[in-house]
């Protein structure tokens, strides 16, 4: 059988002397394995379209446990992120994201769509805050989104840190009592616009400053701490 999908390649593993498994998520099957003979050969007429962090259509002999690649053609291939090693490091987070959190056989448009936005938005945006972004949205249809309107332990509106643990915004009387971080005003501020973000605020939360590597580490805390999923790709990046 031969079936038309649009995929996703969030990885490639080597597989026995030339093969390869390429990990995609669709909007249809959810996330599948497919195989793909020879494709570690320099000749291999698929291997210029089948390579990690690319948005491929697929012609596959679909299969429950591997599929069978025939043809691979590049829909976008995202270049800008090939060619910046910070923007690479941000897209496997988010690929590895995207495994971690779909099923095979569970079609979820929701990530396909949120997945592919964003690795086009982190083609022209700045990286961290697309990582951000991105982070923010999976634990909001997650139901785990940070609680950031007000304290989150006795609601007091004047807040001054973050507490992992207690899932959001600390206030002075509450944060001694509870393991939370201090941040400044204006830390805080942009952590509450990026929770309640859409991925289309990305250019006007650009607008209003950096992201640093600390913002994105507290929505790693959360999403490593809510969903249990150590991030393997987060050490590379935090170190870069
Ligand atoms: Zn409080």
């Amino acid at each position: 059988m031969n079936d038309r999908i649009e995929t996703l390649i969030l990885r490639i593993d080597p597989y026995k002397e030339s093969d390869g498994l390429i990990q995609v998520i669709t909007k249809e099957q959810g996330k599948l394995t497919v195989l793909a003979k020879g494709i570690m050969k320099g000749n291999s007429k698929n291997a210029h379209a089948v390579q990690p962090i690319t948005h491929c259509s697929m012609i596959v002999d679909l299969k429950e446990s591997i599929s069978l690649l025939h043809t691979a053609s590049i829909i976008e291939y995202f270049r800008p992120i090939k060619e910046d090693i910070v923007k690479l490091a941000v897209a496997s987070m988010i690929a590895e994201i995207a495994a971690q959190v779909s099923s095979a056989d569970q079609p979820d448009e929701f990530l396909f769509e949120i997945t592919k936005d964003s690795l086009s938005a982190l083609c022209r945006y700045p990286a961290l805050l697309i990582g951000s972004l991105y982070i923010s949205q999976i634990l909001r249809e997650m139901g785990i989104s940070p609680m950031v309107d007000g304290c989150v332990v006795c609601d007091d509106s004047k807040v001054i840190g973050i507490s992992i643990a207690e899932g959001g915004f600390t206030c002075q009387r509450c944060s001694k009592n509870t393991a939370s971080k201090y941040y400044e005003a204006g830390f805080n501020r942009m952590f509450r616009h990026i929770v309640k973000a859409q991925l289309n605020h990305a250019g006007t939360l650009a607008s209003q400053g950096d992201i640093s590597l600390q913002l994105l580490s507290v929505f790693v805390d959360f999403f490593k701490e809510y969903t249990s999923i150590p991030l393997k790709s987060w050490e590379f990046l935090r170190n870069l």
